[in-house]
């Protein structure tokens, strides 16, 4: 069977998907680009936004016009919580939710006239499945842990992905053992809310960390994304003098107003985010802090905006990843009021932008001259190629194979940063 793949939204959906692929290669099957006639479509989707939603409806109708006659799965997030939806659309063959999307091979190859509509009550189902993407030979995502319990009230993950629950730390430790004998140097450490890390097994994040800095044949770990009030000193101060893991975080703060943030009943409020950040530059002058913020949030006044602005512009942030606000259905904020005007929000987001390239402008200029290490990629695009330094900057230079999938020292100059947010 030809099958072909296309993913939407975060890290954890694209680390699901390799590892779904990567089973259907080992069974046999071959696996081909997304625009490809394919016998098997799968569309791993997101519902983090109203235009992700849209995004993923785009993507399953170019699945059902490449080949009419293939199979066209649609899994994950959207799938679960926006079921009906989905069936509307002609050609969709197969829908499964998050608790059934792992079993899409066995089900397609099976017992293939049962494979429409799995999917059960997201809230009762317990198991972790654990997955790694494998894309990149340099550099993996690994998913520790899956769900949420914290039901921030614009959210609707948690509906979609069920509660926090998590690897154990031996299955980590093992996993990134075999991802090392893969020859991958790098392992990005994902999930949902990744600091809830064994919260129901009684294991702790940092213990986590300390085996994983252990496994000497990754270089380098970062931790895709964690909540303000669970990277505490205990995690900086570790990351600070730990052997592999790197000067670099994701730490979503949504909004700069404390009215805001109780709005969206985020477990920290703007003092906390603040000593957390300015810890880190303390222990980590040259780290890369990159926030999460939502622009137009409902009940979002124009002096809370005003206060957000003022807060990130104060902060040593290196860059922000700003989302224009769009109620989810079934989530809390669908009853708060005043609801932001659309065009207000998008004007909001606007700013958010500016301050943003301001930020990784300086931030960029503040590493002129200093020497960072270099994981190197393997690809090669017009002569060059491309690695990331351990603080997250993009850098450049003329393609040598023997480069790549190494760590090297560079010294940062403007000829050799490529400008821009990383994407990821
Ligand atoms: S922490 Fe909040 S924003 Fe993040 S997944 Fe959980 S509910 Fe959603």
């Amino acid at each position: 069977m030809r099958v072909a793949a296309h993913t939407l939204g975060c890290k954890l959906n694209f680390a699901e998907t390799s590892h779904l692929l990567r089973r259907f290669t080992e069974a046999g099957h071959t696996v081909v680009g997304f625009h490809s006639e394919a016998d098997l479509y799968i569309i791993n989707t997101c519902t983090v936004t109203a235009i992700a939603e849209r995004k993923c409806r785009t993507a399953i109708r170019q699945a059902t016009r490449l080949n009419p006659n293939a199979q066209v799965a649609v899994i994950g997030c959207f799938a679960q919580n926006e079921r009906s939806q989905i069936e509307q659309i002609p050609g969709v063959t197969i829908i499964l939710g998050n608790d059934q999307k792992h079993r899409l091979l066995e089900l397609v190859t099976g017992h293939p006239s049962q494979v429409t509509g799995h999917s059960s009550q997201i809230s009762d189902h317990w198991e972790f499945s654990p997955a790694y993407s494998a894309n990149d030979r340099t550099r993996t995502f690994l998913k520790i842990q899956d769900g949420c319990d914290y039901f921030c009230t614009y959210c609707a993950i948690p509906l979609a992905r069920g509660r926090s629950r998590s690897a154990t730390i031996e299955e980590v430790v093992s996993m990134a053992h075999k991802i090392g004998q893969s020859g991958a140097k790098e392992i990005v450490l994902t999930g949902v809310n990744t600091g809830t890390f064994g919260l129901h097994t009684g294991e702790r994040f940092i213990d986590l960390l300390r085996r994983l800095d252990e496994v000497e044949s990754i270089a380098r770990y970062r931790i895709s994304s964690i909540e303000p009030n669970l990277i505490d000193e205990e995690i900086i101060d570790f990351t600070a003098q730990s052997r592999a893991f790197l000067p670099h975080f994701h730490i979503p703060l949504q909004a700069g107003s404390d009215n805001v943030l109780r709005l969206m009943h985020r477990h920290y409020d703007t003092a906390l985010y603040r000593e957390r950040i300015e810890y880190i530059k303390q222990r980590m002058p040259d780290a890369c802090i990159a926030a999460d913020i939502i622009a137009g949030f409902n009940g979002e006044s124009e002096e809370d905006f005003e206060e957000t602005k003022r807060f990130v512009e104060n902060l040593p942030l290196s860059y922000l990843h700003v989302f224009t606000y769009s109620e989810r259905p079934h989530t809390a904020a669908l009853k708060l009021t005043p609801r932001t005007d659309m065009h207000l929000r998008r004007q909001r987001s606007q700013q958010l932008h500016t301050i943003s390239e301001r930020k990784m402008a300086d931030f960029v200029e503040s590493q002129l001259g200093k020497r960072r290490a270099v994981l190197w990629e393997s690809s090669r695009h017009a002569g060059e190629m491309y690695g990331l330094t351990d603080n997250y900057i993009r850098v450049r230079q003329n393609y040598a194979p023997e480069l790549s999938n190494t760590v090297t020292e560079v010294t940062l100059s403007k000829e050799n940063i490529v400008i821009g947010a990383p994407t990821d």
